[in-house]
């Protein structure tokens, strides 16, 4: 699974998406911080640290336990592993605090809850954690009572100022993870626009050409289908007589009543040519009446009293065949349609 995640081919998508960047956090973090923990318990062992034995073998063992969690617990896994976790963070810092082995250094692991609570936990739940953790700082370093807990004794600037400098490393942090939620949204809002871009056509919002082929791809291997070849008759006329602007706005009303009608995915697959995919041919719909509902459609002209009307011929052709095939049977059809006279619709079926 971590093979995975990290292929060169996946870790970009792994970083933008938000859930599989936790994943793989999760996972590298439990299994870096078992192993430390689990190399230090044979360094305690040798050196004779009794408490501190206890506390890197259990924690060794939690991560293993949050590792497995995180693996094969799916989404739920993740969370009870997340909070589970947060809740060990802080009681081995805080034991880090009061031991203060070796030397008082291991307190200033505190240092590193902001950046990587924010990393871990996102920012609202690493707040807490951060608040709780510096609610505890406090209590050791400044409040007597606390003090009078301290298995060390540190020495009084840095108890009086470790605190102030948690606090400037927390509020960096979150504006660091501020900025980068915002622009990790920002950049998720862009992807969503492109891909819906790269697979509509901008005037009718129907598929484009591009559209149409990741929609057979994703659908289920395509047996019997159906695909209407749709062109718009004399539509030139319609842009001399009324301007483009009229001519556009005409395109897009009849490909949102061809899509109305023939309860199918629509594609605009050229100029004044759109193309209705039926996956399944058990649910085509009849062509004639399509025709019928496009020659009946009133388009409104803005500022204009008149009502425009407009014909099509269409081509419909239906058949084992594979796609390109089906196409270029309907678009034979739809010009045997045009030769009849137009405003008519030629069907294989
Ligand atoms: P036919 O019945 O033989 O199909 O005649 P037609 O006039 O519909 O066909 P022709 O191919 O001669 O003309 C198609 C016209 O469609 C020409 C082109 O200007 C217009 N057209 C293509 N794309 C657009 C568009 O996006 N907007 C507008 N307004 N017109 C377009
Ligand atoms: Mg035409
Ligand atoms: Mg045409």
């Amino acid at each position: 699974m971590l093979r995975n995640l990290l292929s060169k081919k996946n870790i970009i998508s792994v970083i933008t998406d938000e859930t599989k960047r936790k994943m793989l956090q999760y996972i590298c973090v439990f299994l870096f911080l078992g192993f430390v923990s689990a190399f230090m318990t044979v360094f305690n062992i040798l050196n004779e640290k009794g408490s501190l034995t206890v506390a890197t073998s259990l924690f060794s063992l939690l991560c293993l336990v949050n590792y497995i969690l995180t693996v094969k617990g799916g989404k739920k896994g993740l969370v009870i592993s997340a909070v589970a976790f947060m809740v060990e963070i802080v009681v081995m810092l805080t034991f880090f605090v009061i031991s203060g082995n070796p030397d008082g250094f291991s307190a200033i692991w505190v240092a590193m809850l902001p950046a990587c609570g924010m990393l871990l936990f996102g920012k609202k739940r690493a707040s807490y954690l951060c608040l709780a953790m510096l609610a505890i700082l406090i209590f050791f370093f400044w409040v007597p009572a606390g003090r009078a807990l301290l298995q060390f004794g540190y020495n009084e600037t840095f108890m009086m100022r470790f605190p102030i400098l948690y606090i400037a490393f927390f509020l960096l942090s979150a504006l660091l993870e501020t900025i980068r939620e915002i622009t990790q949204r920002e950049l998720d809002r862009l992807r969503d626009t492109y891909k819906y871009l790269s697979a509509h056509d901008y005037l009718t919002n129907m598929l484009n050409r591009t559209g149409l082929a990741e929609l057979r791809k994703k659908a289920a291997a395509e047996k019997e289908l159906a695909v209407f070849m749709i062109d718009i008759d004399f539509f030139k006329n319609v842009n001399d007589s009324y301007g483009h602007d009229a001519g556009d706005l005409v395109l897009a009303r009849v490909a949102e009543e061809i899509a109305k009608i023939s309860g199918n995915e629509v594609c605009r697959w050229g100029g004044e040519e759109f193309v209705v995919w039926f996956p399944d041919a058990g649910k085509v719909c009849d062509p004639e009446k399509l025709r019928k509902g496009i020659e009946a459609l009133e388009i409104a002209l803005p500022n204009s009293e008149k009502m425009l009307k407009v014909t099509v011929s269409i081509g419909a052709a239906k058949g084992a065949d594979n796609f390109d095939m089906l196409v270029k049977r309907a678009d034979e059809l739809m010009y045997q349609a045009k030769q009849n006279g137009r405003n008519q619709a030629v069907s294989d079926f």
